[in-house]
């Protein structure tokens, strides 16, 4: 089974620790990766606000680095993937593809030739804000007051068009969402989002936004964070479920993906402990009814069409 997760936090875990990938330490690492051999994976470097005033791009480029050295160190497992079309030649070789992305447009400092210097590093991605305002947009905890897309943010977005990256509006407030719609001229992905309508949360979507979002082309990667999907209990695997389910009934099944947010989260659904056992989700849908063509597109085969779609 091609499994493709669209969100974990492993680089900024490890980055500036004495701990290795190949560490059994958090919920991702090399030998949990190595089990996931021909499938493919997008490794955020996500800007922590301690580093917004003055150090952004500098730890962005550390975590950047950190990448690299894992693509050297662990080359017999895991390869570089920059098009969708690397990812179907890494696959025959029985190795993992690895994408860059960033989380948080902070890491840009205000420049779009840091953006092309970074897709020239190897990103395909940006989520362009965390959960706060910054110089692109802002995030969903400003709310409706925060305001849609600046100048600047618009245009990243039609840089990042015109260079082949996936603008990801995970994170967004409501404005930036539609006006990230509205402005990109190529299919959109929310990298690690839910359904508003299942779990009540600022950073999950409604309705209208998965319609659009799938109108368009985009992939939306469900989130295994347990505030996203259950308010006030333990949340399982089954919630996940729950959230694919849904998702693939208001915006059809090419539009789900997984974005499971490992190492980016406190708490994990029971039965979704680490990475080791995305897989099991497979075999939940399919105990669910679902056909394997349909099993196969949302364990990672939509998310590899919007990549080739969007990077190729
Ligand atoms: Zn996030």
């Amino acid at each position: 089974m091609f499994i493709f997760d669209a969100h974990i936090d492993t680089l900024s875990r490890l980055s500036g620790t004495n701990q290795r990938l190949d560490d059994n330490q958090g919920h991702v690492d090399l030998a949990k990766l190595r089990r996931s051999s021909q499938g493919a994976q997008f490794f955020a470097a996500f800007v922590s606000p301690e580093f917004y005033h003055g150090k952004a791009l500098h730890s962005t480029m550390e975590m950047l680095d950190l990448f690299w050295k894992w693509m050297e160190d662990f080359s017999g497992d895991l390869a570089f993937a920059g098009i969708g079309k690397d990812i179907l030649e890494i696959r025959k070789s029985d190795r993992m593809s690895c994408l860059l992305a960033i989380e948080g447009g902070e890491a840009l400092e205000g420049k779009l030739a840091n953006l092309r210097l970074f897709y020239r590093l190897g990103v395909r991605l940006l989520t362009l804000t965390w959960n706060h305002r910054n110089d692109l947009a802002s995030g969903q905890s400003e709310g409706p007051g925060g305001g849609g897309l600046s100048l600047f943010g618009q245009e990243v977005v039609a840089e990042m068009n015109k260079l082949g990256m996936l603008v990801d509006v995970s994170h967004l407030n409501e404005q930036g969402f539609w006006d990230v719609l509205r402005l990109s001229e190529s299919p959109v992905l929310a990298s690690h989002s839910n359904a508003r309508a299942l779990c009540d949360h600022p950073r999950n979507l409604t309705d209208e936004q998965i319609t659009a979002l799938a109108d368009k082309g985009g992939v939306i990667g469900v989130n295994f964070c347990t505030s996203f999907l259950a308010k006030e209990r333990q949340a399982t695997i089954d919630d996940v479920a729950e959230q694919i389910e849904y998702l693939a009934k208001v915006g059809g099944v090419d539009c789900v993906g997984i974005g499971s947010d490992f190492d980016g989260i406190d708490r994990t659904p029971l039965g979704l402990e680490h990475y080791g056992k995305t897989l099991e989700l497979a075999d939940i849908l399919s105990k669910r009814g679902y056909n394997p063509r349909d099993v196969e597109k949302i364990m990672g085969g939509n998310l590899l069409r919007l990549c080739q779609t969007v990077l190729d």
